[in-house]
């Protein structure tokens, strides 16, 4: 079995790594270098909890995608050689006024009807400020998600991508797949910017926030919009934070060397990378707002990056339904790194056609040409 993955970020890393264990002949054509887009700004929080606004598919696919994520990142760290730091130090949802507080009362209702009572905690300021310390006194309530984690989201790309070679996948960086090449209503490989053809017997597009744009699957309507994020990164000390700090303000998110990650920004602007001045200014505020003492940390430097959206933020996972032998791997929004091992199993598992655990059918992509959708 030939297939070609578009896209070297961490979902197109994923899935080659799956396909190439069960061994399929993997090529992975990346237009740039590999894990340099998405996977390389995302602040790598496993925040199920965090992420879903109440119960439905995306809190279900993100359980289950961190359920994946445990089964899957000790193999993944033997296999590739590379230690994707995840950290199972939980995350802090902190309210830094009764109106939040209001707004996280009602978030730890839906999670305890959801069956997550043991995975939600009710901390008020004081009991917050026991598991982190240089919390903001401002805070007067907080949801303690101790099963919710972080990982080293860049080294975690590299990973997956070292393991997907060892396991004998290609990679071709600097290789622009232009449009999928088909004949009635399958596709017999794809075209590249150089006009050369590679044939294969399966196609994942896993091309993230441009996955709309390869030429070919038009009748598929899928649509896949940048939304960018900007990270502020200041330079602390090791340990300095426990837990990953979230709150409706912004985030915080420690790596193991020391670097603190400030987010995010949510912003319809296009491909436009550009940090910004209002960008900055409100990730910094909140920030600051969450942890008082950070006005003097130093800063180290700032990324935006593009989350790839669909008009409903699912992800899209499965066949095209005009060309079924192309399997969508894309639009994983704030999810992406999250989802990142579940993903590579279902699309193995639709390759060599097992049932997946998951039912797809919220993430297919005939959602987009059904009548009515808004986009
Ligand atoms: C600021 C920010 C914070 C985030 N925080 C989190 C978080 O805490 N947790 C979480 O789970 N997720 C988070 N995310 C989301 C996550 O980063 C993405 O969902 C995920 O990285 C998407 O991965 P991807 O492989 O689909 O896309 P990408 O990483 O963008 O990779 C797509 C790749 O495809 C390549 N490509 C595109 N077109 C072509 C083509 N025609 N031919 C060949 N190659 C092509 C691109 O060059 C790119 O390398 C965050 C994102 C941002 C921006």
């Amino acid at each position: 079995m030939k297939v070609l993955v578009i896209g070297g970020g961490i979902i197109g890393g994923a899935v080659a790594w799956r396909l190439a264990m069960e061994g399929s002949a993997v090529t992975i054509f990346e237009r740039g270098r590999i894990g340099l887009e998405a996977s390389w700004a995302g602040a790598g929080m496993i925040a199920p909890q965090a992420e879903a606004h109440g119960p439905g598919p995306l809190l279900d696919i993100c359980l289950r995608g961190r359920e994946a994520f445990d089964r899957n990142v000790d193999q993944l760290r033997e296999k590739s050689g590379v230690d994707p730091e995840y950290d199972r130090a939980g995350i802090l949802y902190v309210a830094l006024d009764n109106s939040e507080k209001t707004e996280l009362e009602a978030r730890a209702l839906w999670q305890r009807q959801a069956g997550l009572g043991d995975e939600v905690e009710e901390l008020d300021g004081d009991q917050a400020r026991l598991i982190e310390p240089m919390l903001s006194p401002a805070v007067v309530y907080a949801l303690h998600l101790p099963t919710n984690r972080r990982t080293e989201n860049r080294k975690l790309t590299q990973a997956y991508i070292n393991a997907a070679i060892r396991a004998g996948a290609e990679l071709r960086e600097g290789v622009r797949v232009s449009e999928i090449v088909a004949h009635n209503t399958r596709a017999s490989g794809v075209r590249l910017d150089d006009g050369s053809i590679h044939e294969a017997d399966v196609i994942v597009n896993a091309a993230g926030a441009w996955a709309g744009e390869i030429r070919g699957l038009e009748a598929d309507r899928v649509s896949i919009r940048p939304i960018r994020g900007q990270i502020v990164c200041f330079q602390g000390r090791p340990a300095m934070i426990g837990p990953a700090i979230f709150s409706l303000r912004g985030y915080l998110v420690p790596r193991r060397d020391g670097r603190l990650l400030a987010g995010s920004t949510m912003e319809d602007v296009g491909f436009d990378k550009q940090v910004t001045m209002a960008g900055m200014g409100r990730i910094v505020d909140g920030a600051n707002a969450l942890i008082p003492q950070l006005s003097s940390i130093a800063f180290r430097e700032a990324w935006a990056g593009f989350r790839p959206a669909t008009h409903d933020l699912l992800p899209v996972l499965g066949p095209s339904p005009s060309l079924p032998n192309v399997l969508y791997a894309a639009g994983h929004f704030r999810s992406g790194i999250l989802l990142s091992a579940l993903t590579g199993e279902v699309i193995a598992d639709l390759v060599k056609g097992r049932q997946p655990s998951l039912d797809l059918t919220p993430f297919s992509a005939a959602r987009f040409t059904q009548q009515g959708v808004a986009r």
